[in-house]
Protein backbone atom coordinates (compact mmCIF):
# COMPACT_ATOMS: atom_id res chain seq x y z
CA UNK A 1 0.00 0.00 0.00
CA UNK A 2 1.76 3.65 -1.38
CA UNK A 3 1.73 5.84 2.46
CA UNK A 4 -0.61 8.03 2.28
CA UNK A 5 0.09 11.95 0.86
CA UNK A 6 -0.84 14.71 3.33
CA UNK A 7 0.13 17.93 2.11
CA UNK A 8 1.26 19.76 5.08
CA UNK A 9 0.84 23.31 2.87
CA UNK A 10 -2.98 23.55 3.26
CA UNK A 11 -5.01 24.81 5.92
CA UNK A 12 -3.08 25.86 8.84
CA UNK A 13 0.04 24.95 7.23
CA UNK A 14 1.95 24.04 10.84
CA UNK A 15 3.55 21.33 12.88
CA UNK A 16 0.44 20.31 13.97
CA UNK A 17 -0.67 18.66 10.73
CA UNK A 18 2.95 16.62 11.43
CA UNK A 19 1.65 15.23 14.90
CA UNK A 20 -1.64 14.65 14.02
CA UNK A 21 -0.47 12.33 11.06
CA UNK A 22 2.13 10.89 13.47
CA UNK A 23 -0.79 9.95 16.13
CA UNK A 24 -3.31 8.90 13.27
CA UNK A 25 -0.60 6.96 11.89
CA UNK A 26 0.78 4.97 14.73
CA UNK A 27 -2.70 4.14 16.58
CA UNK A 28 -4.20 3.10 12.77
CA UNK A 29 -0.93 1.53 11.43
CA UNK A 30 -1.67 3.52 8.44
CA UNK A 31 1.91 4.76 6.83
CA UNK A 32 2.29 8.26 5.48
CA UNK A 33 4.06 10.82 3.58
CA UNK A 34 3.93 14.59 4.46
CA UNK A 35 5.11 17.12 2.05
CA UNK A 36 5.66 20.53 2.57
CA UNK A 37 6.22 20.41 6.29
CA UNK A 38 5.21 24.12 7.97
CA UNK A 39 4.81 25.75 4.50
CA UNK A 40 3.02 28.49 6.40
CA UNK A 41 5.54 29.22 8.91
CA UNK A 42 8.45 31.98 8.27
CA UNK A 43 11.18 29.25 8.96
CA UNK A 44 9.62 25.83 7.16
CA UNK A 45 10.49 22.77 8.24
CA UNK A 46 10.65 20.64 10.99
CA UNK A 47 12.41 22.34 14.34
CA UNK A 48 13.66 20.97 17.44
CA UNK A 49 10.39 20.20 18.49
CA UNK A 50 8.75 18.52 15.84
CA UNK A 51 11.65 16.77 15.37
CA UNK A 52 11.59 15.08 18.81
CA UNK A 53 7.69 14.25 18.49
CA UNK A 54 9.15 12.76 15.33
CA UNK A 55 11.77 10.65 17.09
CA UNK A 56 9.83 9.99 19.83
CA UNK A 57 7.29 8.65 17.54
CA UNK A 58 9.73 6.59 15.65
CA UNK A 59 10.77 4.89 19.70
CA UNK A 60 7.81 4.17 20.24
CA UNK A 61 6.79 2.61 17.28
CA UNK A 62 9.73 0.97 15.92
CA UNK A 63 9.00 3.08 12.75
CA UNK A 64 10.87 3.02 9.52
CA UNK A 65 10.84 7.45 8.94
CA UNK A 66 12.60 9.38 6.12
CA UNK A 67 13.50 13.22 6.53
CA UNK A 68 13.94 12.81 10.05
CA UNK A 69 16.76 16.48 10.33
CA UNK A 70 15.83 19.79 11.80
CA UNK A 71 14.97 21.92 8.36
CA UNK A 72 13.31 18.83 6.16
CA UNK A 73 9.94 19.96 4.86
CA UNK A 74 9.02 16.40 3.58
CA UNK A 75 8.47 13.21 6.21
CA UNK A 76 8.06 9.73 5.52
CA UNK A 77 7.00 7.45 8.03
CA UNK A 78 5.74 3.79 8.09
CA UNK A 79 5.11 2.84 11.74
CA UNK A 80 5.44 -1.05 13.38
CA UNK A 81 3.21 -1.87 16.28
CA UNK A 82 3.17 0.91 19.27
CA UNK A 83 5.14 -0.45 22.00
CA UNK A 84 4.36 0.85 25.49
CA UNK A 85 7.50 0.86 28.03
CA UNK A 86 9.83 3.62 29.58
CA UNK A 87 11.03 6.50 27.44
CA UNK A 88 12.70 9.45 28.19
CA UNK A 89 12.93 12.23 25.11
CA UNK A 90 14.50 15.71 25.34
CA UNK A 91 14.13 18.60 22.87
CA UNK A 92 16.72 20.16 23.54
CA UNK A 93 15.55 23.69 23.37
CA UNK A 94 12.22 25.28 24.82
CA UNK A 95 10.27 23.72 22.28
CA UNK A 96 7.10 22.57 24.10
CA UNK A 97 6.72 19.34 26.08
CA UNK A 98 3.05 19.23 25.59
CA UNK A 99 3.23 19.03 22.17
CA UNK A 100 5.89 16.37 22.11
CA UNK A 101 3.16 14.51 23.60
CA UNK A 102 0.13 15.44 21.22
CA UNK A 103 1.66 13.09 18.79
CA UNK A 104 2.10 10.28 20.89
CA UNK A 105 -0.37 10.52 23.60
CA UNK A 106 -2.86 9.19 21.66
CA UNK A 107 -1.02 6.38 20.00
CA UNK A 108 0.27 5.78 23.48
CA UNK A 109 -3.28 4.78 25.19
CA UNK A 110 -4.27 2.18 22.51
CA UNK A 111 -0.74 0.13 23.11
CA UNK A 112 -0.75 -3.03 24.37
CA UNK A 113 1.62 -2.26 27.71
CA UNK A 114 1.40 0.79 29.72
CA UNK A 115 4.26 3.47 29.60
CA UNK A 116 6.21 5.91 31.77
CA UNK A 117 7.36 8.75 29.41
CA UNK A 118 9.86 11.45 30.38
CA UNK A 119 9.83 14.85 27.99
CA UNK A 120 12.66 17.61 29.07
CA UNK A 121 11.72 20.93 27.10
CA UNK A 122 9.62 23.64 27.74
CA UNK A 123 6.70 23.53 29.87
CA UNK A 124 4.59 26.80 29.21
CA UNK A 125 5.88 27.75 25.70
CA UNK A 126 4.18 30.23 23.75
CA UNK A 127 1.35 29.01 21.21
CA UNK A 128 1.55 25.41 22.83
CA UNK A 129 -0.77 23.98 25.29
CA UNK A 130 0.68 24.77 29.36
CA UNK A 131 1.52 21.85 31.62
CA UNK A 132 -1.93 22.73 33.24
CA UNK A 133 -3.53 22.94 30.48
CA UNK A 134 -2.65 19.28 29.64
CA UNK A 135 -3.40 18.19 33.51
CA UNK A 136 -6.24 19.31 34.19
CA UNK A 137 -8.09 20.17 30.79
CA UNK A 138 -7.40 17.72 28.17
CA UNK A 139 -6.01 14.62 30.53
CA UNK A 140 -9.45 14.41 31.98
CA UNK A 141 -11.43 14.12 28.47
CA UNK A 142 -9.07 11.78 26.99
CA UNK A 143 -9.35 9.62 30.02
CA UNK A 144 -13.07 9.59 29.46
CA UNK A 145 -11.97 7.58 25.96
CA UNK A 146 -10.42 4.78 28.06
CA UNK A 147 -7.33 3.98 29.62
CA UNK A 148 -5.83 6.04 31.99
CA UNK A 149 -3.25 9.04 32.41
CA UNK A 150 -1.34 11.11 35.24
CA UNK A 151 1.34 13.90 34.13
CA UNK A 152 3.40 15.60 36.58
CA UNK A 153 5.39 18.44 36.44
CA UNK A 154 8.58 18.09 38.24
CA UNK A 155 10.65 21.27 36.67
CA UNK A 156 9.14 24.37 34.92
CA UNK A 157 10.62 25.03 31.22
CA UNK A 158 10.12 28.55 30.14
CA UNK A 159 11.95 30.66 26.78
CA UNK A 160 14.51 30.30 26.00
CA UNK A 161 16.46 28.34 28.16
CA UNK A 162 13.77 24.94 28.54
CA UNK A 163 14.44 22.88 30.86
CA UNK A 164 11.46 21.47 32.12
CA UNK A 165 10.41 18.60 32.37
CA UNK A 166 6.62 16.77 32.27
CA UNK A 167 6.52 12.73 34.00
CA UNK A 168 3.32 10.66 31.86
CA UNK A 169 2.12 7.06 33.23
CA UNK A 170 -0.31 5.65 30.50
CA UNK A 171 -2.53 2.67 31.21
CA UNK A 172 -3.89 1.69 27.74
CA UNK A 173 -7.60 1.37 27.26
CA UNK A 174 -8.88 -2.46 27.03
CA UNK A 175 -11.55 -1.01 24.69
CA UNK A 176 -12.54 2.73 23.98
CA UNK A 177 -15.20 4.30 24.84
CA UNK A 178 -17.19 7.15 23.17
CA UNK A 179 -16.68 10.78 24.05
CA UNK A 180 -19.93 13.51 24.30
CA UNK A 181 -19.61 16.86 25.94
CA UNK A 182 -22.65 18.67 24.75
CA UNK A 183 -23.72 20.98 27.49
CA UNK A 184 -21.68 23.52 29.23
CA UNK A 185 -24.13 23.39 32.02
CA UNK A 186 -23.52 26.13 35.09
CA UNK A 187 -20.08 27.51 35.46
CA UNK A 188 -18.99 26.27 38.98
CA UNK A 189 -15.86 28.32 39.67
CA UNK A 190 -13.25 30.44 37.92
CA UNK A 191 -10.16 31.12 39.29
CA UNK A 192 -6.98 33.00 37.70
CA UNK A 193 -3.05 31.36 38.28
CA UNK A 194 0.05 33.65 37.63
CA UNK A 195 3.46 31.64 37.92
CA UNK A 196 6.65 34.01 37.93
CA UNK A 197 10.01 32.22 37.73
CA UNK A 198 13.09 34.84 38.77
CA UNK A 199 10.45 37.80 37.96
CA UNK A 200 9.22 40.15 40.62
CA UNK A 201 5.87 39.08 42.18
CA UNK A 202 4.44 42.35 41.15
CA UNK A 203 3.95 40.68 37.86
CA UNK A 204 1.41 37.87 38.89
CA UNK A 205 -0.08 40.94 41.08
CA UNK A 206 -0.96 43.59 37.80
CA UNK A 207 -2.16 39.93 36.05
CA UNK A 208 -4.21 39.17 38.74
CA UNK A 209 -5.41 42.61 39.43
CA UNK A 210 -6.02 43.12 35.90
CA UNK A 211 -8.15 40.03 35.50
CA UNK A 212 -10.15 41.17 38.58
CA UNK A 213 -10.78 44.37 37.41
CA UNK A 214 -11.60 43.51 33.77
CA UNK A 215 -13.59 39.78 34.06
CA UNK A 216 -14.81 40.50 38.08
CA UNK A 217 -13.03 37.20 39.09
CA UNK A 218 -12.31 37.05 42.49
CA UNK A 219 -8.42 38.05 43.75
CA UNK A 220 -5.96 35.94 45.71
CA UNK A 221 -2.79 36.40 46.40
CA UNK A 222 -2.60 32.55 46.86
CA UNK A 223 -2.42 32.08 43.07
CA UNK A 224 0.39 34.10 42.54
CA UNK A 225 2.94 31.26 42.09
CA UNK A 226 6.64 31.88 42.53
CA UNK A 227 8.88 29.21 41.11
CA UNK A 228 11.89 28.82 41.69
CA UNK A 229 13.46 25.58 39.55
CA UNK A 230 13.06 26.98 35.88
CA UNK A 231 16.69 27.68 34.28
CA UNK A 232 15.48 31.07 33.28
CA UNK A 233 13.20 33.35 33.74
CA UNK A 234 9.23 33.31 32.92
CA UNK A 235 5.39 34.24 33.71
CA UNK A 236 2.24 32.13 32.32
CA UNK A 237 -1.06 33.23 33.15
CA UNK A 238 -3.98 30.87 33.33
CA UNK A 239 -7.44 31.56 33.55
CA UNK A 240 -9.61 28.48 34.55
CA UNK A 241 -13.07 28.01 34.37
CA UNK A 242 -14.85 24.65 35.85
CA UNK A 243 -18.76 23.91 34.66
CA UNK A 244 -20.90 20.82 34.81
CA UNK A 245 -19.56 20.13 31.26
CA UNK A 246 -15.91 19.96 32.25
CA UNK A 247 -12.51 22.16 32.96
CA UNK A 248 -11.09 24.64 30.38
CA UNK A 249 -8.07 26.81 30.90
CA UNK A 250 -7.00 30.10 28.62
CA UNK A 251 -3.20 30.31 29.27
CA UNK A 252 -1.14 33.49 27.89
CA UNK A 253 2.61 33.71 28.51
CA UNK A 254 4.35 36.64 29.23
CA UNK A 255 7.40 37.86 27.34
CA UNK A 256 9.40 40.17 27.11
CA UNK A 257 8.40 44.02 26.22
CA UNK A 258 4.83 42.43 27.07
CA UNK A 259 3.69 44.11 30.11
CA UNK A 260 1.40 42.33 32.91
CA UNK A 261 -1.43 44.13 31.43
CA UNK A 262 -1.53 43.03 27.70
CA UNK A 263 -0.90 39.09 29.49
CA UNK A 264 -4.51 39.46 31.01
CA UNK A 265 -6.03 41.88 28.24
CA UNK A 266 -5.27 38.41 25.43
CA UNK A 267 -6.44 35.76 28.21
CA UNK A 268 -8.88 37.85 29.06
CA UNK A 269 -10.44 38.03 25.71
CA UNK A 270 -10.12 34.34 25.05
CA UNK A 271 -12.37 33.72 28.20
CA UNK A 272 -14.88 36.37 27.07
CA UNK A 273 -15.33 35.22 24.03
CA UNK A 274 -15.80 31.56 25.35
CA UNK A 275 -18.31 32.62 28.02
CA UNK A 276 -20.26 34.76 24.96
CA UNK A 277 -20.62 31.07 23.39
CA UNK A 278 -22.25 27.99 25.20
CA UNK A 279 -20.13 26.01 24.16
CA UNK A 280 -18.43 23.79 26.59
CA UNK A 281 -15.06 22.82 24.51
CA UNK A 282 -12.94 25.95 23.58
CA UNK A 283 -10.86 26.38 20.62
CA UNK A 284 -7.51 24.66 21.51
CA UNK A 285 -9.25 21.36 22.95
CA UNK A 286 -11.23 21.35 20.04
CA UNK A 287 -8.24 20.68 17.97
CA UNK A 288 -6.81 18.72 20.75
CA UNK A 289 -9.90 16.31 21.00
CA UNK A 290 -10.27 15.41 17.42
CA UNK A 291 -7.09 12.75 17.07
CA UNK A 292 -8.08 11.26 19.70
CA UNK A 293 -11.90 10.79 19.22
CA UNK A 294 -11.03 9.58 15.72
CA UNK A 295 -9.01 7.08 17.26
CA UNK A 296 -11.71 5.86 19.31
CA UNK A 297 -14.18 5.82 16.57
CA UNK A 298 -11.25 3.62 14.72
CA UNK A 299 -11.32 1.57 17.22
CA UNK A 300 -15.12 0.69 17.54
CA UNK A 301 -16.17 3.23 19.93
CA UNK A 302 -19.05 4.75 18.09
CA UNK A 303 -19.64 8.07 17.74
CA UNK A 304 -17.74 10.82 19.57
CA UNK A 305 -18.92 14.59 19.65
CA UNK A 306 -18.73 17.52 21.30
CA UNK A 307 -19.73 21.61 20.97
CA UNK A 308 -17.34 24.07 20.16
CA UNK A 309 -16.82 27.32 19.31
CA UNK A 310 -16.58 28.14 15.66
CA UNK A 311 -13.86 26.17 14.33
CA UNK A 312 -10.23 27.53 14.30
CA UNK A 313 -8.16 26.86 11.63
CA UNK A 314 -6.12 24.55 13.57
CA UNK A 315 -9.22 22.54 13.67
CA UNK A 316 -10.91 22.95 10.45
CA UNK A 317 -7.25 21.20 9.09
CA UNK A 318 -7.16 18.75 11.78
CA UNK A 319 -10.46 17.67 10.13
CA UNK A 320 -8.99 17.26 7.27
CA UNK A 321 -6.60 15.37 8.68
CA UNK A 322 -8.58 13.13 10.38
CA UNK A 323 -10.99 12.65 6.96
CA UNK A 324 -7.42 11.42 5.26
CA UNK A 325 -6.71 8.86 7.71
CA UNK A 326 -10.14 7.47 8.47
CA UNK A 327 -11.45 7.76 5.26
CA UNK A 328 -14.19 9.53 6.52
CA UNK A 329 -14.88 13.26 7.23
CA UNK A 330 -15.67 14.38 10.95
CA UNK A 331 -19.65 16.16 10.58
CA UNK A 332 -19.47 19.79 11.41
CA UNK A 333 -22.55 21.21 12.03
CA UNK A 334 -23.70 24.71 12.72
CA UNK A 335 -25.50 25.87 16.34
CA UNK A 336 -26.17 29.29 15.80
CA UNK A 337 -24.08 31.64 15.52
CA UNK A 338 -21.17 31.10 18.10
CA UNK A 339 -20.82 27.08 18.74
CA UNK A 340 -20.63 24.11 16.11
CA UNK A 341 -21.19 20.22 16.72
CA UNK A 342 -18.19 18.06 16.00
CA UNK A 343 -18.57 14.57 15.65
CA UNK A 344 -16.73 11.45 14.44
CA UNK A 345 -18.33 7.97 13.97
P1 LIG B 1 4.12 26.12 14.19
O1 LIG B 1 2.79 26.81 14.25
O2 LIG B 1 5.27 27.03 14.32
O3 LIG B 1 4.23 25.08 13.19
P2 LIG B 1 3.63 24.34 16.29
O4 LIG B 1 4.02 23.03 15.75
O5 LIG B 1 4.18 24.70 17.63
O6 LIG B 1 4.15 25.45 15.52
P3 LIG B 1 0.78 24.60 15.67
O7 LIG B 1 0.66 23.78 14.46
O8 LIG B 1 0.42 26.03 15.57
O9 LIG B 1 2.12 24.51 16.33
O10 LIG B 1 -0.12 23.90 16.85
C1 LIG B 1 -0.20 24.46 18.14
C2 LIG B 1 -1.02 23.55 19.06
O11 LIG B 1 -0.97 24.13 20.38
C3 LIG B 1 -2.49 23.44 18.71
O12 LIG B 1 -2.95 22.16 19.06
C4 LIG B 1 -3.14 24.49 19.61
O13 LIG B 1 -4.49 24.23 19.95
C5 LIG B 1 -2.27 24.37 20.84
N1 LIG B 1 -2.28 25.64 21.62
C6 LIG B 1 -1.80 26.84 21.24
N2 LIG B 1 -2.00 27.76 22.21
C7 LIG B 1 -2.62 27.12 23.24
C8 LIG B 1 -3.09 27.51 24.52
N3 LIG B 1 -2.97 28.76 24.95
N4 LIG B 1 -3.69 26.58 25.30
C9 LIG B 1 -3.83 25.31 24.86
N5 LIG B 1 -3.40 24.87 23.67
C10 LIG B 1 -2.80 25.75 22.86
Amino acid sequence: MPPLHINGSTGEGGGQMLRSSLALSMALGVPFRITGIRANREKPGLMRQHLTALQAAIAISSARAEGTAVGSREVTFAPGPVRGGSYRFAVGTAGSVTLVLQAILPALLVADEPSEVVIEGGTHARSAPTFEFLQHALVPLLARLGGAIDVRLEKHGFYPAGGGRVAVSVSPAATMSPLMIERRGEVRSTRAVSIVSKLPFDVARRELEAVRSRLGWSFDTRNARVVDDAPCPGNALLLYIESEGGTDIFGVIGERQKSSERVAAEACAEVESYLESDAPIGPHLADQLMVPCAIAAAKGAGESSFVTQPLSSHSTTNSEIVAAFLGRAPTIESRGAKSVRWSIR
